[in-house]
């Protein structure tokens, strides 16, 4: 595979929609499978309880691991959490056990509690790891541990499944990216939309994907994601469709996505270079 040009600074990318099944996770650890065979060194956290990206990624995850839960109640540092997947050593996992399950609710008492993903990932702690992508898993919910996502990183990436009612719960999660925009995280934006599980013969599928195209315009990948029953096998085995089936449109489509997400970072850093130049 050809490399792809390592960004300037680290890119931190929080996945999330609060419906679940979207494609949340098999984005997540794909596309950082995808940047990671072309060269980039990328972190997985895992925030979801069901730990089903460290699944995927072939990661142990059983309860007691130290894992996301001990890191977001300060009980471990992240050397003490990261892991590296199995098939590629520029693949790296910071994984979620069910302990996990608890700590949207032991948060709530917590000092600093939407800041502390961010706090226990800020670059001093991950100095050791030259990490270039940093891809949050987030659950399909709204509570402390997307906010503490939203607040970790600068961008947000909104998978979208090509199905009915695929817009359902969107204008909910815009409201929360811009809340945590306004009181948290001022960098946050919406990068990036990808369009999932998509079906060439259906014409539903083509209606979804205007729809969205209309509504977030140049943020959608051009690259969209064919459900393919490949992407669905892969986690059974503990691996992403891009070692699972190399060859296959879904691991085809999952690399055209990460060239994109890539290629907009020089887009972007060349566009803003001046205005950073003038403060
Ligand atoms: P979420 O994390 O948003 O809940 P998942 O990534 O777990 O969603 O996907 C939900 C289900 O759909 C999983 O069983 C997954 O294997 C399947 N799936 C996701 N993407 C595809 C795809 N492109 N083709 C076929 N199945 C898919
Ligand atoms: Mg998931």
């Amino acid at each position: 595979n050809a490399q792809i040009p390592r960004p300037h600074e680290q890119r931190i990318i929080t996945i999330a929609n609060q419906k679940g099944g979207v494609g949340k996770t098999t984005t997540a650890v794909n596309l950082a499978a995808a940047l990671a065979i072309q060269g980039m060194r990328v972190l997985v956290i895992d925030l979801d309880p069901q730990g089903n990206a460290s699944t995927a990624l072939g990661i142990e995850h059983h309860s007691g691991i130290p894992s996301s839960y001990e890191l977001l109640i300060g009980e471990c540092a992240v050397s003490d959490t990261i892991q590296q997947s199995p098939h590629n050593e520029r693949l790296l996992c910071i994984p979620a056990t069910i302990d996990l399950a608890g700590a949207e609710i032991e948060l709530v008492s917590m000092v600093a509690r939407e800041g502390r993903l961010k706090a226990a990932i800020q670059e001093a702690n991950l100095a050791g790891y030259d990490i270039d992508y940093v891809m949050i898993d987030c659950p399909p919910s709204l509570g402390l541990l997307t906010v503490n996502a939203l607040v970790a990183a600068k961008e947000v990436l909104i998978p979208i499944q090509c199905e009915y009612y695929a817009l359902e719960g969107v204008g909910q999660l815009l409201r929360n990216i811009g809340l945590v925009q306004a009181h948290l995280n001022p960098e946050l934006h919406v990068s990036t939309v990808v369009l999932t599980m998509y079906d060439g013969r259906t014409k539903l599928a083509d209606q979804v994907a205007e729809e969205v195209r209309s509504h977030f315009g140049e943020a959608v990948l051009r690259a969209v994601i064919p459900r393919s029953v490949k992407v669905s096998e892969a986690p059974g085995y503990g691996m992403t469709v891009l070692d699972y089936d190399p060859g296959s449109r879904g691991a085809m489509s999952y690399l055209d996505a990460g060239r994109e997400i890539a290629a907009r970072t020089s887009a972007r850093q060349t566009a803003s270079a001046p205005a950073s130049d003038a403060q």
